[in-house]
């Protein structure tokens, strides 16, 4: 995979770590942090793992434990995109209310004054982006396990009130078991403040809808009533994964094209679904997200339709993680690989 030149990085590493005013802000905390609390001097970077428009990840290692953290670094000031801090905010609230084994432990979050710090599990695997850079395109077998633990997350989060609204494979990540674990929450909207994770509690019958200013995410994932502007609910996660579905089973998004206009044009255009009897893909995956990307969101299945669904015949849904054998585990040289 893709390593980032060590010039660039210094400068990254430089600008994280030597920002001005960065151990003014511990002190100017108004409660005295306990002396567990970490801060960014606790932690050795060792590589950019990512670098971002308004932030970047980094592979670190905490210098008193030796335990290694992916820490998301996201610079509060000079900011290309307005809404940096709130996302960044609203990335850290989901990630701290939300435990689970589908979605990316969050350890810690601090911040200085020029960069909000989320300190994070550090999945080795990698994400599913750079999984399908190195296979270019996934057999069947592969996509169906993918696809169940996305089902599952997505259930997961749904059931939590919680619309990721930015699915994509960079933003699934592959933990040392070869289990999945959503990232990213930063465009995530949250239905009420605390979200039922008790298994017990019934699933919700009602779906909060949400208008965005402006189209947000990522243009070859969008379901098209977000590309137009208009009222949206959970059912864009189930076009973002249909999307997904297609690009591991073909190597390319559905809706690509060279520009974000004319990858718009052709989400707004319906042709996908006559077009689509050409792809060279599973029939019963095929039907999968044909129902995943109807642009009628009224009409996507809910998550229980998709557990019934042929393609996932055999699955059992209450012990997924138990069950299900990975197809992929990763194999890293040393621990921080
Ligand atoms: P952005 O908002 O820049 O997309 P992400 O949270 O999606 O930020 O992280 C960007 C990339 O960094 C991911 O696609 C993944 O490759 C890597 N990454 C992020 N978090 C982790 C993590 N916890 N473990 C390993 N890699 C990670
Ligand atoms: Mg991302």
């Amino acid at each position: 995979s893709k390593r980032s030149t060590p010039g660039k990085m210094t400068v990254l590493l430089n600008s994280v770590l030597k920002a001005p005013g960065q151990k003014a802000s511990i002190p100017h905390s108004p409660t005295p942090q306990p002396s567990s609390a970490p801060r960014i001097e606790d932690f050795r970077f060792l590589k950019a793992l990512s670098k971002g428009a308004y932030g970047s990840v980094f592979l670190a290692r905490n210098r008193t434990t030796g335990d290694l953290y992916a820490i998301k670094a996201i610079r509060k000031t000079q900011s290309q995109r307005k809404n940096t801090v709130s996302h960044a905010l609203t990335e850290r609230r989901i990630l701290s209310l939300v435990r689970s084994p589908w979605v990316i432990g969050l350890y810690f979050a601090f911040q200085s004054d020029a960069f909000l710090f989320l300190v994070m599990e550090y999945a080795v695997g990698g994400d599913l982006g750079g999984l399908l850079r190195v296979y270019r395109r996934l057999p069947t077998p592969m996509v169906r396990f993918y696809a169940a633990e996305l089902v599952a997350a997505v259930d997961l989060l749904h059931s939590n009130g919680i619309i990721h609204h930015d699915l994509k494979p960079e933003n699934v990540l592959i933990g040392a078991d070869g289990h999945i674990k959503l990232i990213d929450l930063g465009l995530a909207k949250m239905q009420s403040a605390t979200p039922r994770l008790s298994p017990s509690s019934p699933p919700k019958r009602q779906t909060a809808t949400y208008t965005d200013a402006a189209p947000l995410g990522t243009p070859d994932y969008m379901a098209p009533e977000i590309v137009r502007g208009e009222q949206y609910d959970r059912s864009v996660d189930l076009w973002a994964l249909g999307c997904v579905l297609v690009e591991l089973a073909t190597g390319i998004p559905p809706f690509h094209a060279a520009s974000p206009e004319a990858i718009f044009a052709r989400i707004l255009a319906g042709e996908w679904r006559q077009s689509s009897a050409a792809l060279d893909i599973d029939d019963d995956l095929l039907s999968l997200c044909r129902d995943l990307l109807n642009p009628d969101p009224g009409k996507r299945p809910s998550i229980e339709d998709i557990k019934d669904h042929r393609f996932f015949e055999g699955i059992d849904w209450s012990s997924l993680r138990e069950t299900l054998v990975p197809p992929f585990i990763p194999r890293p040289a040393s621990d921080d690989d």
